[in-house]
């Protein structure tokens, strides 16, 4: 690991501030993400800020009758907290199914939304990645892709976002309050993450040094019918190999509306709002959830070891939305 220095602020403007004096500075929250890149020299900051102490610590009601997450509350209060498990159920369960109880205790929100791809090239340095080191190429494609991306991939780069909150934030519309040197922004979360494309390296949209704040959920009601589903190869411990956030309105059988991510899959969380126009006014059941994951599988691609994750994800969606609807009992 590189020297570095350290420092704790207590304001977001003092925060904005140590950047300048640095040369490759970082904020740290949790460090479960930060302090393994920096042990496996990923990232070599030469300066780390403690943003712990800024006040983004709350969960509360937000100006629009929906929920602010804080940035720095970690994802086990989160999860945990009366008002997201009755109002945001789907978020609660995306929350638990990631990681484990001591990591959730550490990880915060903000953190979980920066957290950088889990490629198993990207954590070698002793191999080319044109994420971690731009044109030096893509050791996945044509390597062991097993974990990688199928929907929205690039000649560059075929990584996945990691996350499972992420996916349940994409299904629910939630948007991401940041603060930066350029003042404040609302990034919907359908435009906080990228795709590879030519500049894999850009994992979001965020500006240099801007600093997450807080997460607002809508005021929807998800509450009835919902289900986030991970399939992974450990029962606990693992990230997705594929992942379904689904929630739905529902009327006499029928779908009112439908809300559909996908995790494990893409550089970001996959929403599908074709697949969620079908769905809506059709009635629940096999044919049309089939049709749903025929729809956001239609342009996938696998690279060998991976391939098996288009099969997998028409399956989880159509178990997804089977237990979400309440046809079948959540397993
Ligand atoms: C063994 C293991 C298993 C895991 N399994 C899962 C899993 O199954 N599912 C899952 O979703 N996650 C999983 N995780 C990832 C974990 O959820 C993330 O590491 C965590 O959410 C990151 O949050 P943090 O506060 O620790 O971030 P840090 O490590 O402190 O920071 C991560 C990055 O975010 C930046 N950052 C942090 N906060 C802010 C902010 N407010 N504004 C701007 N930038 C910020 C930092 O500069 C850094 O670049 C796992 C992690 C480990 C180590
Ligand atoms: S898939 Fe992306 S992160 Fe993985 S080796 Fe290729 S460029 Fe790097």
């Amino acid at each position: 690991m590189n020297k570095f220095t350290f420092v704790r602020v207590d304001s977001p403007d003092a925060a904005i501030a140590e950047l300048d004096e640095h040369y490759s500075p970082k904020f740290i929250a949790g460090g479960t993400n930060l302090l393994d890149l920096m042990k496996e020299n990923v990232e070599c900051p030469d300066h780390l800020i403690d943003i712990n102490h800024l006040a983004f610590n709350k969960i509360e009601d937000s100006p629009g009758g929906g929920l602010r997450l804080g940035a720095l509350v970690t994802n086990a209060d989160t999860a945990w907290n009366q008002e997201v498990e009755k109002r945001y159920p789907l978020l609660s369960q995306a929350i638990l199914a990631g990681a484990s109880p001591q990591l959730r205790n550490m990880a915060t929100n903000g953190g979980n939304l920066m957290q950088r791809t889990r490629c198993y090239y990207f954590y070698d340095t002793a191999t080319p990645c044109n994420k971690r080191e731009p044109g030096s190429g893509c050791s996945a494609i044509g390597g062991y892709n097993r974990i990688l991306g199928i929907l929205g991939t690039s000649e560059q780069c075929i990584a996945t976002h990691p996350s499972d909150m992420c996916v349940a934030l994409a299904a629910l519309g939630a948007t991401v309050n940041v603060t930066g040197k350029n003042g404040n922004r609302i990034i919907p979360f359908a435009d906080f993450h990228r795709l590879p494309g030519d500049r894999p390296d850009l994992d979001n949209t965020l500006d240099a040094g801007d600093i997450v704040t807080s997460i607002d959920l809508p005021n929807e009601d998800f509450t009835s019918y919902y289900k986030y589903l991970k399939i992974r190869d450990r029962a606990s411990y693992a990230f997705a190999l594929v992942s379904v956030a689904a929630a739905l309105k529902m009327e006499d059988g029928k779908i009112k509306e439908a809300r559909l991510a996908l995790g494990g899959v893409a550089h970001k969380p996959w929403r599908s709002n074709e697949a969620e126009v079908l769905l809506a006014g059709n009635t629940a059941n096999k044919d049309s959830f089939e049709k749903a994951a025929d729809v956001i599988l239609q342009g996938a691609k696998g690279y060998g070891d991976n391939t098996f994750k288009i099969e997998l994800a028409k399956r989880a969606i159509v178990r997804a939305l089977t237990e979400a609807a309440g046809l079948e009992e959540q397993a």
